[in-house]
């Protein structure tokens, strides 16, 4: 099964990935861990990325798709894989199409997780980033059970920098200008499925299972 996640930044496209990659047992792909594993490993493509992120903006095309493309073509990749982040413009999702089609492939589900911007602000401030795996956390909707300190690895939780109030109101801004027209792009392909993303992390599992189908 070949899954996109849509939603703003902090609608918990992330935090509901990993659930359905541990269920359905196929890869999360999300674009913001590539590339922040690429910062922490001073990677050129790290470097690149980073000035564009640190403004809230969208790293160009040119340095994303090639690499998504790329990404899905893995061996553990065949059953199936649920992207996170990508695509998040309409040539991102062209681009994603025309590898797909090449091989005779469509993606099955584009799962929008709709939460309105008023409750953005908070669910950005809130989260705690491992710096390791990339496990997310929230202060008051989900705290890891020792403060400061991943669950999963042991290793320390952040704040990320672009989730700062001032980032992540540029981060909205241009989640609808360049990726809510996806929101049409898969309407029009009959695979969105929109699911309300203001319940709790439990009742939005639910949610993506029964579209899913699983
Ligand atoms: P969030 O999950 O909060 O939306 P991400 O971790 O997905 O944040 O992305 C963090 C940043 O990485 C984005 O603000 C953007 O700068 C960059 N990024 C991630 N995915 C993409 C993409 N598909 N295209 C362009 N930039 C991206
Ligand atoms: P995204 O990947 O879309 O940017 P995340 O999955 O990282 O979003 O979630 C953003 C923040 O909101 C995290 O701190 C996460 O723990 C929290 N969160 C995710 N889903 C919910 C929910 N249904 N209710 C409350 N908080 C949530
Ligand atoms: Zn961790």
């Amino acid at each position: 099964m070949k899954i996109i996640m849509l939603g703003a930044p902090g609608a918990g496209k992330g935090t509901q990935a990993k659930m359905i990659a541990d269920k359905c047992g196929i890869p999360h792909i999300s674009t913001g861990d590539i590339f922040r594993a690429n910062i922490k490993n001073g990677t050129e493509l790290g470097a690149k990325a980073k000035e564009y992120m640190d403004k809230g903006l969208l790293v160009p095309d040119e340095l994303t798709c090639g690499l998504v493309v790329d990404r899905i073509q893995a061996e553990d990749c065949k059953d199936g894989y649920i992207l996170d982040g990508f695509p998040r413009t309409i040539p991102q999702a062209e681009a994603l199409e025309e590898a797909l089609n090449k091989i005779g492939q469509r993606v099955d589900f584009a799962i929008n997780i709709d939460v309105p911007d008023e409750n953005i602000i908070s669910r950005m401030s809130g989260r705690r980033a491992c710096t390791s795996c990339g496990a997310t956390y929230h202060v008051v909707f989900n705290p890891p059970k020792k403060e400061g300190i991943c669950d999963d690895c042991g290793a320390e939780l952040v704040l990320r920098d672009d989730d700062k109030p001032e980032t992540v109101k540029n981060r909205l801004r241009v989640y609808h200008d360049q990726t809510q027209p996806l929101i049409d792009f898969y309407s029009a392909r009959d695979v969105l499925r929109t699911v309300d993303g203001t319940q709790s992390m439990e009742k939005v599992f639910d949610d993506i299972l029964k579209v899913l189908g699983a």
